[in-house]
């Protein structure tokens, strides 16, 4: 049996994603999703060779029990000695790491320093680590970090308008996130118009729960909407996007807010869920506008579409050429509706969309979505863990 897959790990507080990946040509031998950890109901569920299946974790329920599950499931189905090494996601690599990096102790240490700038996600990577290391002790663990794509920003992007001591001291400037989506649909991009990534200037639109938009300049990110956190930037399912800074004073001041109600606030109850007042879905934002004339949903939509645009066309100004737009991303991929929305705003870049090539592009297809006359707008669907897995096989391959 050949050594060549890479288990491709996704740990949460509450969840770990896992897909076994055929880094060469992408093929998922096996994935699943190990849910509500650390309590009673946890379980996980695996999908193989089209089948279903799902079992419920033994106590104490959380990410070790996955882990140990994950590996008696891949025993019986033969798979464990397919794997030469694990990829995992890890959210922040602050300016320590823009590549793919083998994980060490010290790795782990500078994981954990981080974990002051990501505190809902660096901590939860870092047990998924952990719980692979005491499992797979034999194999390398990888970490591909979602900010690591756009360490190649320049310092007119990243730095805040605010006393550079912050910047120096305390490490506040823009990161950037979801850097591996926003790399693979660039390079799939790069494909479909037939020339190097390095020769191409593309704006590529990640838009899921979370939404970030990207300039790529020549293959690299020059600036993107999110920031020092995932929450700045355009509206989100949940999350409030950019706002005027001074609301958050407004809420404290005068409205007896917390830091922690302002934190939820922002974060939790915001963006589509907050404007609508119905849903953080786009989905049931869609078919409440349509079926109900639901009021909210549809300003929800429109307020996340023109903000999208507004992103899409403010990052236009790093890029001294423009040879496309990408939508991806659940939303991306799938909403007609929120395509055909933004791309309306956006005729001074040239871009214009064809109503029906927007309509039938949807559920995993890739397209462009773009009238004859206008600059490519395509719809490519993201694929993060085979970059994980790409990246960590050619690290392993390097080492
Ligand atoms: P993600 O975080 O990439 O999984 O994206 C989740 C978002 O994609 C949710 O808001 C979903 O409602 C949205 N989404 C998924 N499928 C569709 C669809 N067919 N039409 C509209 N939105 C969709």
């Amino acid at each position: 049996m050949k050594k060549n897959a890479i288990l491709v790990i996704n740990c949460g507080s509450s969840s770990l994603k896992f897909s076994l990946i055929n880094p060469e040509c992408g093929e998922i031998i096996i994935s699943g999703i190990a849910e509500r950890l650390s309590s009673p109901s946890a379980c996980i569920t695996t999908k193989y060779q089209g089948d279903k299946g799902q079992q419920p974790l033994s106590p104490p329920y959380a990410h070790k029990a996955a882990i140990s599950e994950l590996v008696g499931i891949l025993s019986k189905h033969q798979l464990v000695e397919q794997v030469c090494a694990i990829g995992h996601r890890v959210v922040h690599g602050g300016e320590d790491y823009s590549q793919p990096t083998l994980i060490t102790d010290d790795v782990k240490q500078t994981i954990v320093k981080l974990s002051k700038l990501a505190p809902l996600h660096n901590p939860a990577n870092l047990i998924g680590i952990e719980a692979c290391q005491k499992v797979f002790s034999q194999l390398p663990q990888m970490a591909i970090f979602d900010t690591a794509f756009h360490q190649t920003m320049p310092d007119t992007a990243y730095i805040y308008g605010i006393p550079y001591s912050m910047y120096q001291k305390h490490s506040i400037r823009k990161y950037g996130f979801h850097g591996t989506s926003h790399y693979f649909v660039a390079t799939q991009a790069a494909k479909m118009l037939n020339r190097p990534l390095s020769d191409c200037n593309i704006i590529t639109a990640h838009l899921g729960n979370g939404c970030s938009v990207t300039a790529v300049s020549q293959g690299k990110s020059v600036d993107s909407s999110m920031g020092f956190t995932p929450l700045e930037g355009v509206m989100m399912g949940s999350r409030s996007g950019s706002i005027d800074p001074g609301i958050i004073f407004h809420l404290i001041d005068q409205l007896g807010y917390s830091a922690d109600e302002v934190n939820k606030l922002l974060n939790k109850e915001s963006g589509l869920l907050g404007v609508s007042g119905l849903s953080n879905d786009c989905r049931t934002l869609e078919q409440a506008m349509l079926e109900e004339k639901h009021p909210q949903a549809k300003l929800a939509l429109d307020v996340f579409s023109y903000q999208i645009a507004k992103s899409i066309a403010s990052l236009s100004a790093s890029l001294n050429q423009l040879d496309g737009i990408v939508f991806t991303g659940g939303i991306g991929e799938n909403s007609s509706y929120v395509r055909e929305q933004v791309t309306s705003y956006l005729s001074l870049l040239n871009i214009k969309i064809d109503t029906e090539k927007n309509a039938s592009t949807r559920f995993g297809q890739s397209g462009n979505i773009g009238q004859e006359n206008s600059r490519p707008c395509w719809v490519i669907p993201t694929n993060e863990e085979w970059v994980i897995a790409q990246q960590s096989y050619q690290l392993l391959n390097k080492e």
